[in-house]
């Protein structure tokens, strides 16, 4: 048996998803004259209560044009030190809009108000570069799937107000976030100016992700997925996936947070195992006893077919997704019980 807890992109299509895409209607959507990719971009916008959205190959892609969107060269954005959009998008926050990182140490990926207000610059002090814009994650990716309390998002955005900073998030599981919540995408909607989605996460999509905000933001967006080569044709078959996914998957991620809970407590229970970081959603973060070692330890389960990562720095990551299955899960906890 094999068991790949690496990623929750590592899943292919479900049968379901296959049937979708291949009987789905076409057209080129570089004319926008695809049905389907409109029909995916006009329901996440109305889910959301954005006027707009627009289907791109990534989720890396729409958090780039959102900071373009947003920024002009020079300027700088407000984010978590553990942000994606500075980690793991090969620079393009500077590559792409010249626009400079203010890292915070939030608390697992999430940044509060206050933090935030203290790293904004004096709008009149000319030296420092001029903040244009905050990023929030949700949840955060290497902050371990954690969620984000919503209450701090609203006071974030009343302080955006007040400093005329553009609200961006990097939605990539917001869908998970939303599994654990009270709040509604429509309540997401209204506090961000833009919004990224991805659909290649929990959902099971093979590619997809969509940026949400204003007619105009999403006019912009169009520009600048262009210049970013970003534009494909009978991209429906892959609209079709997402909109799939949004009908027939979404209510299943609760399964792969259930699982991740139950993971957490084997490895809790586990001798070589020195703390487990609180799960909220389908991500595990874990560290081992002083003297383990990490390479050992992912090549002894290795060895009995279970993948996983390092994230470096003492962190070892699992995570759970829709193609973990329930004999999958079984054999992992009975290995990480009898492990020795
Ligand atoms: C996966 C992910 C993205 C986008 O990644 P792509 O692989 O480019 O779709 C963005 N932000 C976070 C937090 C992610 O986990």
């Amino acid at each position: 048996m094999v068991v790949n807890l690496i990623s929750d992109t590592v899943t292919k299509p479900s049968q379901g998803m296959l049937d979708a895409m291949l009987s789905a209607e076409v057209g080129d959507d570089v004319f926008k004259e695809d049905p389907s990719v409109n029909g995916l971009e006009e329901e996440v916008a109305r889910l959301f209560g954005k006027e707009a959205a627009l289907f791109f190959p990534s989720g890396t892609m729409t958090n780039q044009t959102a900071i373009k969107i947003h920024t002009q060269p020079g300027q700088q954005l407000i984010c978590d030190h553990y942000s994606h959009i500075y980690h793991y998008e090969g620079g393009g926050v500077s590559f792409n809009s010249g626009v400079s990182c203010r890292l915070i140490a939030g608390d697992r990926g999430r940044i509060s108000a206050e933090l935030i207000e203290d790293a904004i610059n004096p709008p009149d002090f000319y030296h420092s570069p001029t903040t244009r814009l905050v990023s929030l994650e949700n949840t955060t990716n290497k902050g371990g799937g954690a969620v984000y309390d919503f209450s701090e998002i609203k006071k974030i955005k009343t302080l955006c107000d007040q400093h005329q900073l553009a609200l961006h998030l990097d939605g990539a599981r917001l869908w998970n976030a939303l599994e654990v919540t009270q709040e509604t995408p429509e309540d997401y909607g209204a506090v961000f100016d833009t919004l990224s989605l991805c659909f290649s996460k929990g959902l099971g999509c093979p590619v997809g992700s969509v940026l949400l905000g204003s007619q105009k933001a999403i006019d912009h967006a169009l520009r600048i997925r262009k210049v970013l080569g970003g534009g494909m044709r009978q991209a429906g078959f892959l609209a079709a996936a997402a909109t799939y996914a949004l009908h027939h998957h979404r209510a299943d991620l609760a399964e792969d947070h259930k699982k991740a809970k139950e993971l957490s407590a084997a490895l809790e229970a586990s001798k070589f195992v020195q703390s487990v970081a609180p799960v909220e959603t389908n991500i595990v973060i874990f560290s081992l006893m002083p003297d383990q070692s990490e390479t050992e330890f992912i090549q002894k389960l290795k060895a009995k077919g279970i993948l996983f990562i390092s994230l470096g720095k003492g962190k070892l990551r699992m995570v759970t997704h829709r193609d973990y299955t329930d004999s999958q899960h079984d054999y992992v906890l009975t290995t990480l019980t009898k492990l020795n």
